[in-house]
C-alpha cells in the first residue's frame, strides 16, 4: 500500500471500519466469554454476536484497539506512516501529521502498535541454525553523570539477540557464506544464565543448533537445543559465526538511537520488537501495512 492507494481505499472512518472486521473475521474473532469462534453478524450495531452464548463483541474488544478513544482512520494512518518508516518515526511527527491535539495519545497509540508487532513475532520461533549474543543498548538516564560503559553497566540494558543464520556453499566456487531469514531481540533484566536459558526455550525451536561465544552463563544452553557450538570471541568470529548478530545489533543500535537519542528501559521492548518486525518482513514492501492490520486485528484473550 502506497500513500496514493491509501487514499482512494481508506478515504474515511467507515471504510477503515469495515476493512477492520474483514481482518478479524480472518483471524477469527473469539468469544471473551466461552472462547467460541463462531459468530453472527449484527449489521446494524457493528458486532459480532457469538452463536454459543449470545455474548456480543465490538470491532475493538479483544484487540490492541481496546479502550482506545482514536478513530480507526488514525489507527490505519498511523500504521500506515509506521510501516512506511524503516528508520521509525516520532509521536511528535506523527501528532503533527495526523492534527491530532494530544500527544500522549498519539504516543500510547504507537506503543500499542509495537506491542502488536511484538506479540505477532512471539507468535514464532526460530529454527535451524541460530547465532546468539548479547547487545548492550544505552538507557536514558535522569542522572547528569557520564556514562559508564562495559559489561553489566546500570546504564546499559542487556538485549538477547538471536538470528536464523543458515549456512549456504556456492555450488560452483565452494565459497560458504551464511543467509540470514529471521530475528529477535528480548531485552533481559539480569545477566544471569537462567534467564538466558527461558528466553532460548521461549524463542528458539528445540532442534535447532547454537553459535554463541564463550560465556559461563551460557553453559546449559545445550539442554534447550539440539546442539549448542561455543566459538572464541574473536574479529574473526564477529564477521562469520557471529555475522547476523551482530550486524543486526549495530543496526538496532543506529535505527534506534538515532530516532529517539535515548530510550527508557522499560520501553526498549516495544522500540524492539518494531525494529525485530521490520526486519523480519524487509522484502514485503507495500504488503507490509496489510500485515500489520492483520497483526491489530487479532484477538488477545
Ligand atoms: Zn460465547
Amino acid at each position: 500500500m502506497n500513500i496514493l492507494e491509501f487514499i482512494k481505499e481508506f478515504p474515511d472512518e467507515i471504510s477503515c471500519k469495515a476493512h477492520f472486521k474483514v481482518q478479524r473475521e480472518h483471524e477469527g474473532v473469539v468469544c471473551k466469554k466461552c472462547k467460541c469462534s463462531k459468530h453472527y453478524w449484527l449489521k446494524a450495531k457493528w458486532q459480532w454476536q457469538c452463536s454459543n452464548c449470545n455474548f456480543r463483541t465490538t470491532l475493538r474488544s479483544g484487540t490492541m484497539m481496546e479502550h482506545s478513544n482514536m478513530t480507526f482512520h488514525k489507527w490505519y494512518l498511523a500504521m500506515l506512516f509506521m510501516s512506511f518508516s524503516k528508520k521509525g518515526m516520532s509521536a511528535l511527527e506523527l501528532q503533527r501529521q495526523l492534527n491530532h491535539s494530544r500527544y500522549e495519545s498519539i504516543w500510547f497509540m504507537m506503543q500499542k502498535i509495537r506491542k502488536t508487532m511484538g506479540k505477532r513475532d512471539n507468535m514464532y520461533t526460530l529454527e535451524g541454525a541460530v547465532e546468539f549474543d548479547e547487545g548492550y543498548f544505552e538507557k536514558a538516564t535522569s542522572e547528569k553523570v557520564k556514562l559508564k560503559r562495559g559489561r553489566g553497566s546500570q546504564r546499559q540494558a542487556n538485549v538477547a539477540v538471536m538470528a536464523e543464520s543458515t549456512p549456504l556453499e556456492d555450488i560452483e566456487t565452494g565459497k560458504t557464506s551464511n543467509h540470514c531469514r529471521y530475528f529477535k531481540m528480548k531485552v533481559l533484566t539480569t545477566h544471569q544464565g537462567k534467564e538466558i536459558e527461558d528466553t532460548i526455550e521461549k524463542n528458539i525451536d528445540e532442534k535447532s543448533i547454537i553459535f554463541s561465544d564463550k560465556s559461563t552463563s551460557y553453559i546449559d544452553i545445550a539442554k534447550y537445543v539440539e546442539t549448542h557450538i561455543m566459538v572464541k570471541s574473536t574479529k574473526e568470529t564477529t564477521k562469520t559465526t557471529l555475522k547476523w548478530v551482530h550486524i543486526a545489533i549495530s543496526n538496532a543500535k543506529r535505527t534506534l538511537l538515532g530516532m529517539y537519542h535515548k530510550i527508557k528501559g522499560k520501553y526498549l521492548q516495544l522500540y524492539l520488537d518494531e525494529f525485530c518486525y521490520k526486519l523480519n518482513r524487509r522484502y514485503f514492501g507495500n504488503k507490509l501495512f496489510d500485515r500489520l492490520t492483520l497483526a491489530l486485528a487479532k484477538s488477545y484473550w
